[in-house]
């Protein structure tokens, strides 16, 4: 061979830090869990919802709360080469998907006729670092209910959650609860909540000072060792709740109590987002180190109004698939075979036109066929051949020998009885025999 017809092997191209591809064998984890994610939404009767990965970066601004982890530091944002006329804009890779929803919905008046019950699913982007079960790039599932008041809601997405782990085999997870009350409720713990960390000012780490007059009650949510003893001695915004606070809060306890669904209160949970209110939860593990949430949520009834819609109530969560599908895993829960019905085992190229025909009526009729072709190296022996049919895992192998098509026939060889039985079967009449090879192994 000509040796400069070989082109140069260029430098090798690697793929972001902290965004993963997704490969098989393992991606069959993720659409199996995508396909249990759509039959488990079914049940509830929630509809699906997409909306794009690019918004304006104001929207997160406005709907997640300017003093966040994820506005201050984490979101992947650029302006935008200004169109002819316009201004540059200022566009952001969604962080999450609650915002965005709540736009879609707004802008497109979907409550015009009541309440609607949506999910999405899809990848997020947050600038953080990278480790186990914290990426740059990693996917949520979320629901979103709009415009349901009472506390039954609030159970319903919990009993969702609850009954998709039920699904998928997932048991170490716990979930915690809390209530955050109403604004003006929380506004007179803020003020004591100050006042007790001013009091122990030499206490706190340069984070929790930063937020000590923006946002206190994220300091209850720190994952610093050394401050966990202060916090856990901190006013309690559960004690500053009024009535109807209360009443809401134990309206959902008794709908999870009657479902025989075990919950711990949590008076710290205060999630890292801003726009909660009443009702927060989260399902966390322990096998998972610090990154232990798996899913998270809670009530937003201001989130609405703050994007510029009327009034309405809501609730929802988002999960982590990586981490769901990472406690899958610590569980010792197998990857989903993904195995084709046969395997065409083809010893002579020329017959390919008759190969193809045949294997794309078998494929229509729902047959699952992994089809040899050629490599750099040629179509390899026979020998070679079945080698890669019994690894394919299918059950059948089709040998479209010289022999057999010259009789209209190909022969199919069990490969997993134990004897290797063979049969004839027409070309001419595929249908006749289709439905024989639809088994898996
Ligand atoms: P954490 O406290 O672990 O940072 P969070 O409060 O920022 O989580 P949410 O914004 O509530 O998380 O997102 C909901 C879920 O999405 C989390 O419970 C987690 O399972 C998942 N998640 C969030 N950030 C990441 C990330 N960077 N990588 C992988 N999964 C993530
Ligand atoms: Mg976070």
């Amino acid at each position: 061979m000509d040796e400069k017809a070989v082109p140069r092997k260029a430098e090798k191209l690697v793929g972001v830090k902290g965004m993963n591809d997704i490969l098989p064998p393992e991606s069959a984890r993720w659409e199996w869990f995508e396909s249990m994610i759509r039959v488990c939404m079914a049940r509830y009767a929630f509809r699906n919802i997409r909306t794009p990965i690019l918004e304006h970066t104001a929207l997160f601004v406005r709907g997640i709360g300017e003093v966040t982890d994820i506005v201050e530091k984490e979101m992947y944002s650029f302006e935008d080469r200004s169109d002819k006329h316009g201004q540059a804009e200022h566009l952001s890779m969604r962080p999450e998907g609650t915002a965005a929803v709540v736009r879609a919905v707004v802008e497109s008046n979907l409550l015009y006729d009541g309440g609607k019950r949506l999910f999405y699913m899809g990848p997020m982007f947050r600038r953080e670092k990278p480790q186990r079960g914290r990426y740059r790039q990693f996917h949520q599932v979320g629901v979103e209910a709009l415009g349901f008041a009472g506390p039954d809601t609030d159970a319903e997405v919990i009993l969702l959650a609850t009954s998709l782990w039920k699904m998928i085999g997932l048991t170490d997870v716990r979930l915690e609860l809390n209530s955050l009350g109403q604004p003006a409720e929380r506004a007179q713990h803020r003020a004591q909540l100050i006042a007790y960390f001013e009091k122990h000012v030499d206490q706190l780490d340069e984070e929790a000072k930063r937020r000590l007059h923006s946002n206190p009650l994220r300091i209850l949510d720190t994952k610093n060792p050394a401050m966990q003893e202060l916090v856990a001695g901190a006013p309690r915004l559960l004690d500053f709740l009024g009535t109807e606070s209360l009443a809401h809060f134990e309206g959902l306890k008794a709908i999870l109590d009657a479902n025989g669904i075990a919950y711990t209160i949590n008076p710290r949970l205060v999630r890292g987002l801003d726009y909660y209110n009443l009702t927060v939860f989260e399902f966390v593990t322990d096998r998972l180190g610090s990154q232990g949430t798996v899913c998270a949520g809670g009530r937003y009834d201001d989130l609405v109004v703050q994007i510029g819609g009327k009034p309405t109530p809501a609730v929802g969560w988002a999960l982590g698939i990586e981490r769901v599908l990472e406690l899958l895993k610590e569980q010792g829960g197998q990857t989903p075979l993904q195995v084709p019905h046969a395997y065409a085992v083809v010893p002579d190229a020329a017959a390919m036109p008759q190969v193809l025909r045949t294997l794309q009526q078998l494929r229509e009729l729902g047959v699952c066929v992994q089809m040899h072709a050629a490599g750099s190296e040629g179509m390899g022996s026979f020998k070679s051949q079945f080698k890669k049919a019994d690894a394919s895992g299918a059950a059948f192998a089709l040998v479209f020998g010289a022999d057999e098509l010259a009789q209209g026939q190909v022969t199919v060889k069990h490969l997993r009885d134990g004897v290797g039985t063979q049969t004839m079967q027409p070309l001419a009449h595929v249908a006749q025999w289709a439905s024989s090879l639809q088994f898996n192994a």
